[in-house]
């Protein structure tokens, strides 16, 4: 289990987080949604302990995150953080070893077991062909998959995704959606993940946090807090909603255009 609790976060006098708490249980789906620079990444490099807050403290397993020594938590958790630093001379499947380093000997050398372990990230990201290519080289949904393929190396117990469909086109969206929702059912692999479609937000989430200027507006399963009040006071958007057999569709439509139209 993840939990932050009571996070205060500021960059120069400016209040960038605001007594966030936020409960992960091990084995769900939870994701983060609110409008562009309310925190949402500040958020999760926290809870990777990228960032240090001013108050408040993070817990894995009820273990303070500070005590737990880098390549343990590297072991346990896995960030595809939002902007990723330039990799560009390396190959896709050096990338992915970097993934295994926590877990190699002392000395860095990797062991049977890793070198299986990244074969196995590379397949599941979908990237074999992919593999002896360099970073500089790829799309940015083929670079996106190998920044995944690293995270899955680590094999963690908790993957944070920043955005994680950011670049993909609509078939590689639900494909990572997709091995998100596998890992978790087959290996109770749990996932934090940061999302800007509702409709994918409430199709693949157990639990979702709307976050609105530094704090969490509400939480609980999609359809709990998926209502019109909430998407017009987080996104000033009026949302209709869409029912088939198979699920809710959430329509988004700009508060002021909806005004024109109906004077
Ligand atoms: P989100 O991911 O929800 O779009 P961020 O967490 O990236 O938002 O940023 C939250 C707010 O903090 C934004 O207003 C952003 O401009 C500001 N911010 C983030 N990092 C810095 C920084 N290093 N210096 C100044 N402001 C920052
Ligand atoms: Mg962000």
């Amino acid at each position: 289990m993840l939990e932050a609790k009571h996070i205060r976060y500021d960059i120069d006098g400016v209040c960038i987080l605001k007594d966030v708490s936020l409960c992960v249980e091990k084995g769900t789906v939870v994701t983060i949604v609110g409008p562009n620079g309310c925190g949402k990444s500040t958020l999760l490099k926290i809870m990777s302990r990228v960032l240090r807050p001013q108050s408040g403290e993070v817990f894995l397993n009820g273990r303070n995150i500070r005590a737990i020594n880098t390549r343990e938590l590297a072991r346990r958790m896995a960030i595809l953080p939002q902007n990723k630093s330039v990799a560009v001379d390396l190959t896709v499947e050096q990338l992915v070893q970097y993934g295994r380093y926590p877990h190699a000997k002392l000395g860095g050398k990797l062991s049977k077991k890793d070198l299986e372990e990244v074969d196995e990230a590379i397949r599941a990201a979908g990237i074999t062909t992919l593999r002896h290519r360099t970073i500089g080289t790829l799309s940015g949904g083929e670079s996106q998959m190998a920044w995944i393929a690293m995270c899955l190396a680590q094999t963690p117990e908790i993957i944070l995704l920043d955005e994680p469909t950011t670049y993909l086109d609509i078939c590689y969206q639900l494909e990572v959606l997709e091995l998100v929702r596998k890992l978790n059912q087959e290996y109770a692999m749990t996932f934090v993940m940061v999302l800007h479609d509702i409709n994918q937000a409430a199709q693949y989430s157990d639990v979702v946090y709307m976050m609105k200027n530094g704090e969490i507006y509400n939480s609980g399963t999609p359809k709990e807090i998926f209502l019109p009040q909430a998407f017009t006071d987080v996104f000033r958007v009026e949302m209709r909603t869409l029912n088939d057999e198979k699920a809710l569709y959430y329509v988004p439509q700009r508060v002021d255009v909806c005004r024109e139209e109906s004077v």
